[in-house]
């Protein structure tokens, strides 16, 4: 199966260079594809459509393709859903992850330590924004959501301000799908039938340029929407453990990019009303952004940072929950007097994933990837103003490495298209047949390739998804 080869195979030498890998004896590819459709449930998948579909099992990848078992090549232009980094099989990490198996794969962190966490916690303390100061590790970007959300939650009881329960969160937000991050979400498409489970929170409405009402500049927008959180943190005054919101960009809402200028007004609110600030950058840390994190563009600190997605490179399941060393402080104390945080699980900091971390961030450092993905940020601005020229592109929107390009139904009213049109699913279904495999949120298009992406392979994600979007929604092939 390994020996594979087709015509597109041999354009692209760079999978098929150092083949020495080993061969695996996979069941026929037919069998795999039945076995899926019998025994798998997908995640955020209708299977009753899946099952129909053609599926598409993932032989290798390598860079930034991902390969089939007919020997066809995909560029994963959403990064195998927002996490991998620096492309598939990165010979630095491979090899670190190799390393650390040929110590251990696993050992607990309650009770024990073990060196590549320990390793990555300085390292993550020194990257990240001043003034944090502390690690806990987890295995999802949920779980880091949840960690902070309890942290917050005993933060103040140890304190002993016991009124402080409540959240705030923000219209359009995501945070994870577990109870607690899922109660503290904003997308009622995903959470609004587990309702009756969910924690009672704060909405506060968040900016939508877009789609919201107000109309002003940038700068007048961001003041609007801090003045309905600054209404909300007065109306609740000491009844707030925090509040929470992903800074710059809203990702699972559609890539809603949002004003300057906004999250540093919630942090100064957040100081000013004595509260906390939770910055969920599960999906623009590690140069998403085009800076490290999302909160160096406007050089704040919150008092807890959530990190996963590309936190291993897109390797390996591993999160971080960051906070300030006041709130570590809090839960100090002897151990009869139980103030320790009680959380945990059983693959907490697990080593193998924590090698492959520190192999990334040592790429970010002795590749220069933020200082070389500044030209490739701007060459997709440049290659989306083309998108407008589509009837049926009603905005498009970019935060360096996250893009979304929402299709509407008519351009002058927004009307978006009926969820039964499957509009990005068709978009998506259109543009793996050109070799890009990319994934829609609902009726907006994400592009969200690697930062390692290659200027040529850039153009070519640009152009198919453009023709894409262009066949799906105004015909012709
Ligand atoms: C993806 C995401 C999460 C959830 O992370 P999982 O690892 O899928 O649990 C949380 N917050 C944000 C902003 C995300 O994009």
């Amino acid at each position: 199966m390994d020996t594979i080869s087709t015509v597109e195979q041999s354009k692209s030498p760079s999978l098929n260079k150092r083949s020495r890998r080993r061969r695996i004896n996979y069941p026929a590819p037919t069998l795999l594809v039945e076995w899926d459709k019998s025994y798998v449930w997908h995640p955020f998948t209708q299977m009753q459509d899946w099952v129909e579909d053609d599926i598409f099992l993932v032989e290798s990848a390598k860079g930034s393709y991902l390969k089939d078992f007919k020997g066809r090549l995909y560029l994963d232009g959403v990064s195998s859903l927002w996490c991998n980094v620096h492309g598939h099989r990165v010979r630095k990490i491979d090899e670190a992850v190799r390393k650390q198996l040929s110590r251990v794969a696993h050992t607990t962190f309650l009770g024990l330590s073990n060196v590549p966490a320990v390793m990555l916690a300085k390292e993550l303390i020194e990257i990240v924004p001043k003034g944090l100061a502390r690690v806990f590790y987890s295995d999802s970007g949920s779980e880091a959501v949840e960690t902070a959300l309890k942290m917050a939650y005993q933060y103040w009881q140890l304190k002993g301000e016991k009124k402080r329960t409540k959240f705030i969160r923000l219209t359009n937000a995501y945070h994870g799908d577990t109870l607690g991050s899922a109660s503290v979400g904003g997308i009622d498409l995903f959470h609004k039938i587990f309702e009756p489970l969910l924690f009672e929170t704060i909405l506060v409405e968040a900016p939508f340029a877009y789609r919201d009402n107000f109309k002003g500049s940038e700068e007048e927008r961001a003041r609007f929407y801090a003045q309905k959180m600054k209404s909300a943190l007065k109306e609740h005054e000491g009844e707030i453990c925090a509040v929470i919101m992903e800074p710059l960009v809203q990702g699972a809402a559609g890539i809603i990019v949002q004003p300057r200028g906004y999250m540093s007004a919630v942090r100064a609110l957040a100081s000013e009303f004595d509260t906390l600030l939770i910055f969920d950058e599960v999906a623009t840390g590690f140069g998403r952004t085009g800076r490290m994190f999302a909160s160096e563009h406007e050089r704040i600190t919150p008092d807890f940072l959530c990190l996963a997605k590309g936190l291993t490179g897109g390797y390996l399941p591993l999160a971080a929950t960051l906070a300030t060393e006041p709130i570590y402080q809090a839960f100090l104390g002897k151990h009869e007097e139980q103030k320790a945080f009680f959380h945990g699980h059983t693959y907490t900091a697990n080593p193998l994933a924590c090698a492959a971390a520190l192999a990334s961030l040592k790429i970010f450092r002795e590749d220069k990837v933020l200082e070389n993905l500044v030209p490739k940020i701007e060459f997709l601005s440049t290659g989306l103003k083309r998108f407008n020229m589509l009837g049926h592109v009603g905005d498009v929107r970019q935060a360096g490495f996250m893009v979304g390009i929402e299709l509407v139904q008519d351009r002058s009213s927004k009307e978006p298209y009926e969820i039964r049109e499957k509009i990005g699913i068709r978009v998506t279904q259109e543009a793996r047949q050109r070799g890009v495999a990319i994934r829609p949120l609902g009726n907006v298009i994400v592009l969200m390739p690697p930062l390692s992406i290659k200027m040529g392979e850039l153009k070519r994600l640009l152009k198919v998804v453009y023709r894409a979007i262009q066949v799906v929604t105004e015909g012709g092939s």
